[in-house]
């Protein structure tokens, strides 16, 4: 059988893209998720908080995923479970997706189009090279999540947390609230990594410290963690001899950064952004070589899910554009990241394909008051967006608009932080 669609990956990108691309008219469609149910790290994530944006709701995670769970049900979109993606090929108009499970063994699924969606990963202990032993406690922040929420086990009951992130600080209320005494947070840069109403209700409500500028030097004990070296950094992020302190602890918790999830991405050659770690797409989420999309975390990390679902909307619309022979190829602009910007998602657009106005995603790469980002086009600023700050922690959000690009033939925009008082 030849597929339309093949979604690689079952959490909210592939299931927004399934239930998007099945109401633009796509059929065959058939999701592909390696765990044992449909929802992604949403099953993990039992605190409220989602969907703010998408239901004005407070949701959970599992809530969240079952608003698009029930959706898939009920259009009766297929789907395998328990079942790995390991490799793409991409043979022009078919592209070959092998997969394995218990049941059917090793597949070769023939489809016209996939839609990547393989989420992130989060970086390890290994990743970032913490001097010491290799005792038995160290756990990063989503594991210890995962075995505390859908396993039933708890990781440990004197804890330091080493980085920021929102993960970190949703796991330092989830410890508090399991009994556990969480010691610290410590985070290497002058400013957290994590959403202020993560801050305020994980840590401040709670009384648990957050060490900006501290890392841990060392881990102590041989089979179970007995304590960490913590120490304070300069300005280029190097401790600094005599602030050493000694916390004991059986558990670290390492919340150190999220790696888009795209090993089977760069074996199919499909073309890697180095800013994002992800794949290169345009504005309907169309990576480089034709037939393939990507949304979700696997492009960029999101800090919201309300945001990767609405980027998977547009994944699901330009599959089902893909297949009725409508996609455009010929982008008009390519998106620079200027001063102050670490990078912008879509890397290339086609005005041709829009709709309607369109949201560029980016990141900057300090805490900013007092400036905005502007888009410019030449020497000329077409947009800009205002906010009190702009925190890395923070995804901006930068909508323009769909008659504005109409009015440039074609170009770079580049997305840059100016003083608030740079003119039109
Ligand atoms: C611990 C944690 C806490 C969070 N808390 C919040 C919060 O409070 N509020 C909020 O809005 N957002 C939160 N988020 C973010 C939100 O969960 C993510 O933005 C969202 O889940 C990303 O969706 P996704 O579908 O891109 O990735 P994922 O949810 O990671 O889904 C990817 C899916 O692909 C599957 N997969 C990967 N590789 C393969 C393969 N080779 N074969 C088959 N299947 C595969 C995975 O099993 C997974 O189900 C949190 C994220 C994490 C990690």
């Amino acid at each position: 059988m030849l597929y339309d669609i093949i979604i690689l990956g079952g959490g909210p990108a592939g299931l927004a893209a399934a239930v998007e691309a099945y109401d633009e008219g796509a059929q065959n469609i058939l999701i592909l998720e390696r765990d044992l149910e449909l929802g992604g790290i949403l099953n993990q994530c039992i605190h409220n908080g989602f969907g703010l944006h998408t239901f004005k709701e407070q949701l959970t995670g599992p809530e969240y995923a079952e608003r698009y769970i029930n959706q898939v049900k009920e259009k009766n979109i297929p789907y395998m479970l328990d079942t790995m993606v390991l490799e793409l090929e991409d043979h022009g108009d078919t592209k070959i997706v092998h997969a394995i499970n218990q049941e059917q063994g090793y597949m070769l699924l023939e489809t016209k189009t996939a839609i990547l969606t393989m989420g992130c990963r989060e970086r390890t202990a290994g990743a970032i090279g913490i001097p010491g032993y290799r005792p038995s406690g160290v756990f990063t922040a989503g594991t210890a999540q995962r075995y505390i929420n859908m396993e039933g086990y708890m990781v440990g009951k004197e804890v330091v947390i080493l980085g920021s992130g929102d993960i970190g600080l949703i796991m330092a209320r989830r410890m508090t609230l399991e009994g556990a005494k969480v010691k610290a947070v410590c985070e290497i840069m002058p400013y957290s990594n994590g959403l202020v109403r993560n801050i305020v209700q994980c840590l401040d409500d709670y009384d648990i410290p957050l060490k900006l500028s501290h890392t841990i030097t060392f881990i102590d004990g041989k089979n179970r963690v007995e304590g960490v070296k913590v120490m304070q950094v300069d300005e280029h992020l190097k401790p600094i001899p005599g602030t050493e302190e000694y916390i004991p602890c059986d558990t670290v918790l390492l919340s150190v950064g999220l790696i888009p999830e795209n090993e089977i991405t760069r074996d199919a050659d499909i073309a890697i952004d180095p800013r994002t770690n992800g794949p290169i797409v345009g504005e309907l989420r169309q990576t480089d070589t034709p037939g393939f999309f990507a949304c979700g975390n696997v492009v960029h990390v999101h800090d919201l899910v309300d945001y990767v679902s609405e980027e998977s909307v547009l994944a699901g619309k330009g599959a089902a554009k893909y297949l009725r022979g409508e996609l455009k190829t010929d982008a008009n602009f390519e998106t620079v990241n200027g001063e102050g910007i670490s990078y912008v998602v879509p890397q290339h657009v086609c005005v041709d394909n829009l709709e309607q106005d369109l949201t560029f995603y980016m990141r900057v790469r300090n805490v900013y008051s007092d400036v905005v980002v502007n888009a410019v086009i030449g020497d000329e600023i077409i947009a800009t967006k205002k906010s009190r700050k702009f925190l890395p922690a923070e995804m901006v959000n930068f909508k323009i608009k769909k008659e504005v690009l109409e009015k440039y033939p074609d170009g770079k925009i580049t997305f840059r932080v100016d003083p608030k008082e740079a003119k039109k």
